[in-house]
């Protein structure tokens, strides 16, 4: 997606070689029109797929879903992070190891709103060691919904996420692929090498 990856060009700032800091328009900061517009690619990418809800992790994933669900006019989920006292139905639960926080932390979603009837479209802002979407993952499988696929914002192309979803045999869309980076630089995968299957 050409206009997510200018943003990351100009707004984006590479910490190191591993970590992005996007939160001028991604995940702290949020630039709405650019939010909106992601939420219609997803909904494009996964186009004739008969989805009934988009599930993500909180807290910066919950923009994207909201706009993909928006997009796809059904209802959205967020898994939580730690047990709400209002929580206290049967939940969904798995463990996640966070790369951004070098911690293991569990994910919850009440079993109220996820059934075998369901089709989910999972959404994040970021893929890298995929790790988080995994443990959604588990969480659709625990329900016995069916998962249609990923899409992620930005993958770190560079990092082992992708691979692992792929051997899982789950489909991933991307909206801007970085092959490599470091303070100084920026390497997107184009495009036009992608497809639109990816
Ligand atoms: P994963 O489980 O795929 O390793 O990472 C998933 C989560 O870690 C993402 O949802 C995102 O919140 C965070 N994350 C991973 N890499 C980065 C990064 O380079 N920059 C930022 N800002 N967050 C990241």
């Amino acid at each position: 997606m050409r206009r997510l990856q200018e943003q990351i060009l100009r707004d984006g700032q590479a910490l190191s070689n591993t970590v992005l800091k996007v939160d001028k328009f991604l995940n702290h900061q949020v630039d709405p029109e650019l939010t909106m517009e992601i939420g219609r690619e997803f909904a494009l990418r996964f186009q004739g797929e008969p989805i009934t809800k988009v599930l993500t992790i909180e807290a910066s994933g919950i923009h994207f879903a909201l706009a993909t669900s928006v997009a796809l006019g059904v209802p959205f989920i967020y898994a939580k992070k730690k047990k709400a006292v209002t929580l206290t139905e049967d939940l969904y639960t798995a463990e996640v190891f966070s790369f951004t926080r070098q911690e293991t932390f569990q994910v919850s979603v009440s079993k109220r709103y996820l059934s075998e009837q369901d089709r989910v479209l999972i959404v994040d802002d970021f893929l890298a060691t995929g790790d988080a979407l995994l443990g959604l993952i588990n969480i659709v499988g625990q329900s016995g919904a069916q998962l249609v696929g990923v899409g992620a914002v930005i993958e770190k192309s560079f990092q082992d996420g992708r691979g692992k979803l792929e051997a899982a045999g789950v489909r991933v869309h991307s909206l801007a692929r970085i092959a490599s980076m470091s303070p100084a630089h920026i390497e997107f995968i184009e495009e036009q090498e992608e497809g639109r299957s990816c």
